[in-house]
């Protein structure tokens, strides 16, 4: 305990910039991305045409993270747009999991028995280029107050519904007014159980686990699971460690969920890694996920057969809790598909 009060002052000193500020002063110019990160003209054009597809977001917090100068850095790979993004592969498509198709409220996804997606926020604090929800129509779907009530209408009148996954873009990118109200109204409705937030913050910034956030998560009655979206080691810092031991002591369980993507984590040795840091920062290795085929995001494809060959090659070298599940989303089936 005494160690938490510690990080929560030093977290509190007015000279570190609010995550809110950090989020702000993101890089979200492709140009001031290479320039900042030392890459050579060559990279700039591509950068442009990507950028036009996706915009670019990076915050500092994450770029520190990025080996300056080096093209093949696993983290560069995730946020620098580049020509490729333009290619237009047979199979890849717009909505590829067909969401649109399982909205019986704003902003609410129920495909799955038992438990329904919020869509809490349209915005997320970085843009990953392999993200499935690149070309999502978030300005349909990211209710008000006043919106919700449909959704939370539609919870309350299905008692089936135990836990409520809050998701996105990522959910820590709203406020915590905003988040404390939806989880108040939440916490209401006798036969929801568990709360679910699926953000990939508290890797990207860090400092947004802040005291007003631990304050609504630590107070709610439901239990808590944080799914972190983390691909590589390198994403795990020692402020993400800090950040992890924050929702660890409000009371969340933290699991990690990772897309298996070409040229950043397809290998053997990297995936070991990255499950041996992930138990070091206190998150338990979650879902692996085959790619989705969304537009613009081909050239990060692995095969099914190259990932099945690394997920029993992995098994060799790590205990069984730290195995990731191999899984795809296949529209229709009425929960993710192994491999
Ligand atoms: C992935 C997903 C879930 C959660 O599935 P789990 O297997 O419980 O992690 C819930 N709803 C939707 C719409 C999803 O895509
Ligand atoms: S944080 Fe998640 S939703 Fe947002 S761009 Fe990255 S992968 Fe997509």
């Amino acid at each position: 305990m005494i160690v938490a009060s510690d990080n929560h002052e030093r977290f509190n000193e007015a000279s570190s910039p609010t995550w809110q500020q950090q989020l702000s002063s993101a890089i979200r110019d492709p140009h001031a991305l290479c320039k900042r990160l030392g890459l050579k003209s060559e990279w700039l054009s591509g950068a442009h045409t990507g950028h036009t597809l996706f915009e670019t977001c990076v915050p500092e917090a994450y770029l520190s993270r990025i080996t300056y100068g080096d093209t093949s850095d696993p983290l560069l790979r995730q946020v620098l747009p580049v020509s490729d993004e333009a290619l237009t592969p047979s199979g890849y498509v717009l909505d590829p999991l067909e969401e649109a198709d399982h909205r019986p409220a704003k902003g609410l996804i129920h495909k799955y028995a038992g438990r329904v997606l919020l869509i809490a926020s349209p915005n997320c604090a970085i843009n990953c280029r392999y993200c499935f929800r690149r070309h999502f129509p978030y300005s349909d779907n990211s209710p008000s107050r006043a919106q919700w009530q449909d959704a939370l209408d539609y919870l309350r009148s299905n008692p089936t519904i135990h836990e409520a996954i809050l998701s996105g873009g990522d959910p820590l990118a709203a406020n915590d007014r905003q988040l404390a109200w939806l989880v108040g109204e939440l916490e209401k409705i006798p036969h929801l159980k568990r709360l679910r937030i699926h953000t990939r913050l508290p890797v990207v910034i860090p400092d947004r686990i802040d005291n007003a956030l631990l304050a609504w998560l630590g107070n709610t009655r439901l239990q808590k699971v944080v799914v972190l979206h983390i691909n590589h080691a390198n994403e795990i810092d020692q402020a993400v460690v800090e950040a992890c031991t924050r929702l660890k002591e409000a009371g969340a369980t933290l699991l990690n969920q990772s897309v298996l993507l070409r040229g950043v984590n397809d290998e053997v040795s990297t995936l070991t890694t990255l499950s041996e840091r992930l138990f070091e920062a206190g998150i338990l290795p979650y879902y692996l996920h085959v790619l989705d085929p969304v537009q613009g995001a081909a050239h990060f494809d692995v095969p099914d057969d190259e990932a099945r060959v690394l997920i029993t090659q992995l098994r060799e070298h790590l205990p069984g809790f730290l195995m990731p599940r191999l899984v795809r989303e296949v529209p229709g089936e009425a929960s993710k598909t192994p491999l």
